[in-house]
C-alpha cells in the first residue's frame, strides 16, 4: 500500500502553533505524510482510506527511557518496597539469570504495551548480557513489532570489587564493551528519516562503569555520530557516591568525562541544582523525564518546569518495568502532568502571585511526550504531525465511559482521563495496533511465553 488517508478525526498536530483540526486528517505516500489538515482540503481517496469519525488522533509518543527485559521483573515481592540502590541489590541476582530468548520476549512485551499506548518511537537501555544475550536480540524483536528503536547498548564495568554497586558478575571487560559498542553501530545503526533502529551508547551510571569507559564511549560515539545516554542525578545515594568516589557532584563528573553536549541526554537528573541546570542548557543535554519511576522508588521529584524554562529538551520516560511497573506512555504523559502540579504546590504555588508560576497544561505534557521527546533523541522527521514527517500517530475512540462528560476538550480528555489503549498505532504509514488489537504480535502467545520466562527466571 502506497497511500493512506486518515479522514474526519479531531486531529492535534503538535506543530509550532499548535494546529487542532475538529475534522481533520492526514494523507500518506510511502511512510512519510504529504498533507495534514481539514479533511475538506485533503484528497479524497488512497489505497486504503480509514474514517475516523469519532477519534482523537494524535503525533505518536516518543519513550525516552526503558529496560525492556524488566517487563519479567515486574512487582518482584523482595524489590516491591525498596530505594533504588536496594531495589538493584535484589534484582541483579535475578537478571544475572536473563537468556537471548528472554531479551527477545521482553522486548515484543514492552514494546506491545507501548504501541498500545500510544508510542510509535522507544528508546531501550539495555546494560547487562549475561548468558550470550546481545542488542541484536531486542534489535530482531523491535523490527518484527514494528516500533522504531533506539537501542542503547549499556554497559556495567565498575563491580562490587572495586568499589561498584553491581557484583562482579554481571559486568564486563571495557576491550569487550567498546569492541561490541563499535560492532553493533556498524551493523545496525540508520540515521536516515524514517530510520527504524538507531544505535545510542550508554554506559549505565556513575556507580556501575568506571571514567575511562565514560571517556572512551565518548570518543567512539562521536567518531561514529551516535548519541549518548547515561542514568543521571536520580537519587541521593548516587550524589553522596559521586562526591566519594570521584570528588565531583554527578553533573560536574559528566563534564569531567567528556560526557556534555547536544549528543547526550540523562535519564532522571533529579538532583541538580540551579547552575547545574544551566550547564545543561549551555551544552544543550536532554532530559528523560520518568515520573512514575521516581515516585515508586521514592526518588525524588525532577525540576521540570525550571528545565523548560531554561530551554532544555525534555521527553517522558516509562523507564524499566521493575520500576514502574508498566509501559503505558499516555500515562506517563499524565503523571508528568500531576507530578509537575504536585511539585508546584509543595514549593508554594498556592501562595505565589508570579504569574511565570503556572501549573503543566495538558498540552504542555503532550508536548514533552512528542515533540520533547523527538527533540531528546535528536529526530526531526518525528514528534509532530507535519508535512514531509514519518507518519507516526495513534488515535483513540473518544466514544468511551472513561471520557463521558469530556468532550469540552478532546485533547486534554486524553491527559486528564484514565489512561486507555489506543485504538490505532500507525509507524511510517504501518498499523501496529488496529481496531484495538495488536498487528504485529499474538498478544495470547506472548503473555503465556512471557509469564513461563518470568517465573523460571524469578522462581517463583
Ligand atoms: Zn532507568
Amino acid at each position: 500500500m502506497s497511500t493512506l488517508l486518515i479522514k474526519h478525526a479531531y486531529l492535534a498536530t503538535m506543530d509550532d502553533h499548535q494546529s487542532e483540526y475538529p475534522d481533520g486528517g492526514l494523507f500518506i505516500r510511502r511512510g512519510l505524510i504529504e498533507n495534514v489538515g481539514p479533511t475538506s482540503e485533503l484528497p479524497e481517496t488512497a489505497d486504503e482510506v480509514l474514517d475516523l469519525s469519532g477519534h482523537i488522533l494524535l503525533p505518536g509518543l516518543v519513550n525516552t527511557h526503558h529496560h525492556f527485559y524488566q517487563t519479567l521483573t515486574r512487582a518482584v515481592p523482595a524489590a516491591q518496597n525498596a530505594n533504588l540502590f536496594n531495589w538493584l541489590k535484589t534484582l541483579y541476582p535475578i537478571w544475572a539469570r536473563l537468556t537471548p530468548d528472554d531479551i527477545f520476549t521482553s522486548t515484543q512485551t514492552a514494546l506491545s504495551e507501548l504501541a498500545l499506548s500510544g508510542c510509535t518511537t522507544a528508546s531501550d537501555h539495555l546494560y547487562l548480557f549475561p548468558n550470550g544475550s546481545r542488542l541484536d536480540d531486542e534489535i530482531e524483536a523491535a523490527l518484527q513489532v514494528g516500533v522504531r528503536l533506539h537501542a542503547s547498548r549499556g554497559s556495567m564495568s565498575l563491580g562490587e570489587s572495586q568499589g561498584g554497586l553491581p557484583p562482579d558478575s554481571v559486568t564486563d571487560s571495557e576491550d569487550k564493551i567498546l569492541a561490541d559498542s563499535e560492532r553493533v553501530i556498524e551493523r545496525y545503526h540508520d540515521p536516515k528519516t524514517g530510520s527504524m533502529t538507531q544505535i545510542v551508547l550508554a554506559p549505565c551510571s556513575p556507580f556501575s562503569v568506571t571514567g575511562d569507559l565514560m571517556r572512551e564511549s565518548a570518543k567512539l560515539a562521536r567518531r561514529h555520530g551516535v548519541h549518548l545516554h547515561t542514568h543521571l542525578a536520580e537519587t541521593e545515594d548516587e550524589e553522596q557516591f559521586c562526591l566519594q568516589k570521584f570528588g565531583h557532584r554527578p553533573v560536574g563528573y559528566m563534564q569531567a568525562v567528556d560526557w556534555v553536549g547536544d549528543d547526550v541526554w540523562f535519564a532522571h537528573s533529579v538532583y541538580v541544582n540551579q547552575e547545574e541546570i544551566n550547564v545543561f542548557a549551555k551544552h544543550h543535554c536532554g532530559v528523560a523525564h520518568c515520573p512514575t519511576s521516581n515516585m515508586r522508588l521514592a526518588s525524588g521529584i525532577a525540576p521540570i518546569r525550571e528545565y523548560l524554562a531554561a530551554g532544555i529538551n525534555v521527553g517522558l520516560g516509562v523507564d524499566g518495568s521493575a520500576s514502574n511497573d508498566g509501559s503505558h506512555l499516555l500515562a506517563e504523559v499524565r503523571q508528568a502532568m500531576l507530578l509537575s502540579r504536585l511539585k508546584e504546590g509543595i514549593t508554594g504555588f498556592s501562595l505565589s502571585n508570579d504569574p511565570s508560576r503556572k501549573l503543566m497544561t495538558a498540552r504542555e505534557a503532550l508536548r514533552l511526550g512528542t515533540t520533547g521527546g523527538a527533540a531528546v533523541l535528536g529526530r526531526k522527521d518525528i514528534g509532530s504531525l507535519e508535512a514531509g514527517k514519518c507518519a507516526d500517530f495513534f488515535a483513540i475512540n473518544l466514544n468511551r465511559l472513561e471520557y463521558a462528560g469530556a468532550m469540552h476538550d478532546p485533547v486534554s480528555a486524553v491527559v486528564f482521563c484514565q489512561p486507555v489503549r489506543a485504538d490505532f498505532t500507525v509507524v511510517g504509514g504501518r498499523f501496529v495496533v488496529k481496531e484495538g488489537r495488536l498487528v504485529t504480535v499474538e498478544e495470547a502467545e506472548l503473555i503465556l511465553r512471557h509469564n513461563k520466562a518470568a517465573k523460571r527466571l524469578v522462581g517463583s
